[in-house]
């Protein structure tokens, strides 16, 4: 990761890494801590819910899954940041959790950059419709974009998918009259492209961890 920023001529202090700990135990969650890492991901609120409590307290989550409306209370509650914000509907059911608590939700708004029928997020001319509404939203902040880039052996194959997402984000920036500070982009195969293309999140879960154990009933 450092020496991806160094080729980039990125300052690491620039780059977030996210430990996705989906399907990992407590245990797991603990030795990273132990190693520095204070940001996780997790992407199944259920599985999250049990997990975070037995977990060292302070740390940031952040949700990168499919969000349904009947989870967004969980959510609220549970994570401080929501990466995978696909829909103003959902936007708008995050705004009234978070409204009764009080408090204000930093969402990233999830992109499906190349249009993938096997993926959730916005399509990209999807985004630019809903987004002001989005942001309008009192307590809702919306921070940036995420996406998954499309999977290929080579992590080159990604790179178009990440230089979309950065340009939408500048867009979005300028629709919105401030600039986007987050993209999130980039996993265990293809982080280091990701970064070279301006990610500000990675999420990476088993370059970190080894391979994931299957995920529990
Ligand atoms: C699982 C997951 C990751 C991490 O994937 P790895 O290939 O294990 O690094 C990143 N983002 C999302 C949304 C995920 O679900």
């Amino acid at each position: 990761m450092i020496a991806a920023c160094c080729r980039a001529g990125r300052d690491p202090e620039t780059v977030r890494l996210l430990a996705v700990t989906k399907n990992q135990p407590p245990d797991r969650v603990r030795e990273a801590v132990d190693l520095g890492l204070r940001w996780f991901g997790e992407n199944r609120i259920q599985e999250a819910k049990a997990k975070i409590p037995l977990c060292p307290s302070h740390l940031h989550w952040h949700f990168i899954g499919h969000l349904q409306s009947n989870k967004c209370r969980d959510a609220a509650h549970g994570f401080s940041v929501i990466e995978s914000v696909d829909s103003l509907s959902l936007a708008r059911e995050l705004e009234k959790w978070a409204a009764r608590s009080g408090k204000k939700i930093p969402v990233l708004l999830e992109v499906n950059v190349a249009g993938e029928s096997s993926k959730f997020g916005y399509r990209p001319e999807a985004l630019r419709a809903e987004l002001e509404a989005v942001n309008a939203l009192p307590h809702i902040e919306v921070r940036g974009l995420m996406t998954l880039a499309p999977w290929a052996p080579d992590p080159e194959k990604a790179r178009p998918a990440f230089r979309r997402l950065r340009e939408l984000k500048e867009e979005c920036g300028c629709a919105l009259g401030a600039p986007l500070p987050e993209l999130s982009m980039g996993m265990s195969g293809d982080f280091e492209v990701a970064i070279e293309e301006g990610a500000t999140i990675i999420r990476v879960g088993t370059a970190l961890f080894g391979s994931r154990p299957p995920r529990a009933p």
